[in-house]
């Protein structure tokens, strides 16, 4: 799989901080971060919508063969909309926290949204964030970050967010599943954020992508 143009993949569990990372990284690079949770979040919001069972596979299936989900760039960030629709806030919500990880199973799910992620790469320079980047997504990249935290860190930050988030239960889903797993890419970089702001992470990323030639030392 060849991409046009670069991919830096950042992926890890639940509340490691990813997304206020790969947020920073985007900004300072000029490049679209693409936010890969939120397809998924979207197609959820649409199944719980259509009052259809989370944890009935072949339902699942059916609700999505129908969906229309399009995915686009505002602002230098993804967007995603179902069946025309923008959840907003409820993409965050209890409902979407507590189902995401049994969607997020189905292949055929998988399968369109790998689909929709890829053709970023076609259309613009992109920090994408997710579980399956590096490992499935974009296996050739030859930009990949893991990013980790300890339970408790991650436990608290949410609690900070104000979000009510069974993160322990996700990542076990999200680890143990059979269909593209949370993996660290074989050669991906791996950041502990435990006791790193997110400048303190975004540096670090940085330093390497210099390293690897991708930014000039004086960036
Ligand atoms: O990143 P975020 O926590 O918003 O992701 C929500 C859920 O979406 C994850 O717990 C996981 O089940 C699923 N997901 C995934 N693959 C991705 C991104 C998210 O399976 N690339």
């Amino acid at each position: 799989m060849s991409e046009s143009y670069n991919v830096i993949a950042i992926d890890g569990p639940a509340a490691s901080g990813k997304s206020s990372v790969a947020k920073a990284l985007a900004r300072r690079l000029g490049f679209v971060y693409v936010n890969t949770g939120e397809m998924y979040r979207a197609v959820t919001w649409q199944v719980l919508e259509s009052g259809v069972d989370p944890k009935d596979m072949d339902a699942v299936r059916a609700c999505i063969a129908e969906m229309n989900i399009e995915c686009g760039v505002a602002g230098q960030q993804s967007t995603v909309s179902v069946n025309g629709a923008s959840p907003g806030d409820a993409l965050v919500g209890e409902g979407v926290n507590a189902s995401v990880s049994f969607i997020a199973k189905v292949p055929e799910v998988r399968q369109r949204l790998v689909d929709l992620q890829r053709a970023y790469a076609d259309r613009c320079d992109a920090v994408m964030e997710g579980r399956d980047i590096g490992s499935i997504v974009f296996p050739d990249t030859p930009y990949k970050f893991y990013i980790d935290a300890s339970e408790e860190v991650r436990a608290a930050r949410r609690a900070k967010q104000g979000l009510k988030d069974s993160i322990g239960q996700r990542d076990k889903q999200d680890t143990t599943r059979r269909n593209s797993p949370l993996v660290i890419a074989e050669d991906a970089h791996v950041i502990d954020s435990s006791h790193l702001t997110v400048d303190g992470v975004t540096g670090e990323i940085i330093g390497r992508l210099k390293m690897k030639g991708f930014l000039s030392s004086d960036f």
